[in-house]
């Protein structure tokens, strides 16, 4: 497979899914990744995880490129939607069934959930991936702990087969999973670092363990907080989280920053957005971003 963007030097991501406008939660990784990027002299280029065309809301994804453009992002070459990839995905996912660690799957959502502890219990290992029903296929764990140091959530570890189970790689409908799209695309784009929300820090054994089967690289990773509503909920485009209003950009920008711990200086309150980009990118300190920092937020 050829890699789309070839570089050694830093290359970070900002991966959207395109299922409503940018709330709150959305600029905190955009912002957090951004930075991290610039300050590390790198590219940062962004992805529209469509893979999940179910979930897709028609022009949200041409709406949060220019509520980015609005805010004064800049991004390096093309975006790269995963609804054009599946050819690379079922490449990836030949690779994992030479090892014989894919089988198909024909549980339903009701016997999973019966089944009790949320750890796939092994039900459908032995079928063959001739079986003719509607199936997922999943990915076997294996005995293996998956360590890996998230450069602001610390020191992080995960047994594959005791505490997170077979995972499904492509679903019953035919799409292909988060997990393995996530993993293939970070390894065509060269992603030396990964910077997003903490929600998904569950998912990064998983996508450890990935890498590794694949004979892929293993990027950075950096898990920002999340933000929370005043009830402690994470503000998330699902929950119905109010789009950003870029007409409040500059106070949104310097929030987030406060967010991620920046300590922006008062004198800022009064700069118009190149000015805070520019105290920003020269400011950015991602030992600053605690991961207890999480302060509810009014929106
Ligand atoms: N597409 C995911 C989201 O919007 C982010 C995935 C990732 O950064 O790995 O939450």
């Amino acid at each position: 497979m050829d890699k789309i963007i070839n570089a050694d030097k830093y290359i970070g991501r900002f991966a959207p899914s395109p299922t409503g406008p940018v709330h709150f939660g959305t600029l905190l990784a955009a912002v957090g990744s951004y930075l991290q990027a610039k300050k590390n002299n790198g590219d940062w280029i962004i992805r529209m995880e469509d893979v999940d065309i179910t979930r897709k809301v028609d022009g949200s994804d041409l709406e949060i490129l220019h509520t980015l453009e609005a805010f004064g992002f800049e991004w390096q070459g093309e975006v790269l939607y995963q609804s054009k990839q599946t050819e690379c995905y079922r490449y990836a996912l030949e690779q994992l069934i030479e090892q014989s660690l894919v089988f198909p799957c024909i549980c339903s959502r009701k016997q999973l959930v019966e089944s009790g502890s949320g750890i796939y219990p092994g039900t459908c290992r032995t079928r063959s991936l001739q079986e003719k029903s509607d199936h997922a296929l999943r990915l076997l764990a294996e005995d293996i702990t998956i360590e890996f140091d998230d450069l602001v959530m610390g020191r992080r570890s995960q047994n594959m087969a005791s505490q997170c189970g077979d995972f499904v790689i492509k679903r019953r409908d035919g799409l292909f999973a988060y997990q393995l799209a996530v993993v293939v695309d970070d390894q065509l784009q060269d992603i030396t670092e990964v910077v997003r929300g903490a929600d998904l820090l569950d998912s990064t054994p998983r996508q450890i363990y990935l890498q590794q089967l694949l004979g892929y690289s293993t990027p950075g990773y950096c898990h920002l907080p999340l933000a929370v509503d005043a009830a402690g909920n994470k503000i998330s485009k699902s929950e119905g989280a109010a789009r950003v209003d870029i007409k409040n950009r500059e106070s949104l920008l310097r929030h987030v920053l406060d967010f991620l711990g920046q300590k922006p200086p008062a004198d800022l309150c009064d700069a118009d957005i190149s000015e805070i980009w520019k105290w920003a990118t020269e400011h950015w300190d991602i030992d600053l971003v605690s991961a207890a920092n999480k302060i509810p937020l009014h929106t």
